[in-house]
């Protein structure tokens, strides 16, 4: 397990980045601890709720989820175990409620333990600040549909830390499966008149702020709508120059999806997710094997 310390209050454990290995972290306070997003399995959730537990003592235990995404909300329902509440968007709440959602038709995974969901009943519709006893936490959900439907962003000021959730990914192809590219392009517009020192993205390292890799996450993003508009553009050809450029990113099959995410946003209707994992399993020739 590898814990980044930000500043006086802020830890984050990184993992490596690829499917369901998403980032998540912590904010010690006086009074209360916050946890931001949790992890994709049962085993892993508990790991990080051990580590929390063990830097903060019997501090009362509030979990905030910047996304429905299994990665980062699938142990919700060991912090409401624990004693522990949970935070989110409402239109989070309501996704995670009605999962789990472990996409059989594009994962082979046999080691999510219980993941079962709770129901998230204090839900944030608007920015809200959390006193933890001599740190605060700005709840700052984002407007419309980016990476999801739902995104939320955590600063904690006194530490400079902006928790982005998956609205930035380094080093790792973006998803957009769920969201809106152009939607996604004004959720960057947000982060970077966010004030902030250092940014922990949903996926890999932590980043300064300006950093070049959300320059390039923005360059991408408005490649996709500008290669899709294109009147010469067609999917298997696009999906091969983003793999050529974008060849430093891991998980290189998003581009097919993503893809379809730009073409449907472009026509103003919803992308089909059967499609858009269909384009992603052609690329890699099957269902993805995850071994979480
Ligand atoms: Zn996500």
């Amino acid at each position: 397990m590898t814990v980044a310390i930000l500043g006086s209050r802020t830890k984050v454990l990184l993992q490596p980045g690829g499917w369901f290995l998403n980032n998540a972290g912590w904010v010690v306070g006086d009074e209360r601890a916050l946890l931001v997003d949790t992890q994709a399995t049962e085993d892993r959730s508990r790991r990080l709720l051990d580590a929390v537990r063990t830097d903060t003592g019997a501090r009362p235990l509030t979990a905030v989820l910047t996304h429905a995404h299994g990665d980062h909300a699938n142990g919700a329902r060991l912090v409401v175990e624990q004693g522990g509440t949970v935070l989110a968007t409402p239109q989070t709440a309501t996704t995670v409620h009605a999962g789990p959602h472990t996409y059989p038709m594009a994962f082979d995974c046999s080691s999510w333990g219980d993941i079962t969901p709770p129901r998230i009943t204090d839900t944030v519709g608007g920015p809200v600040e959390l006193d933890l006893g001599g740190v605060r936490v700005d709840l700052l959900p984002i407007d419309g549909t980016a990476h999801t439907d739902g995104d939320l962003v955590a600063l904690v000021r006194e530490d400079g830390v902006l928790f982005a959730g998956d609205l930035v990914f380094a080093g790792v192809t973006p998803l957009a499966v769920s969201g809106s590219i152009s939607g996604w392009l004004t959720a960057l517009d947000r982060i970077a008149d966010i004030d902030h020192a250092h940014l922990v993205p949903g996926h890999g390292p932590v980043l300064p702020a300006h950093s070049r890799e959300v320059d390039d996450l923005r360059a991408y993003l408005e490649w996709l709508l500008d290669t899709a508009s294109r009147p010469d553009y067609d999917h298997a050809t696009a999906t091969r120059d983003a793999s050529a450029r974008w060849a430093h990113w891991t998980e290189g099959e998003r581009h097919a999806a993503n893809l379809l995410v730009a073409e449907a946003d472009l026509k103003g209707v919803p992308v089909s997710l059967i499609a858009a994992v269909g384009a992603m399993l052609t690329v890699t020739g099957g269902r993805i094997k995850l071994d979480l």
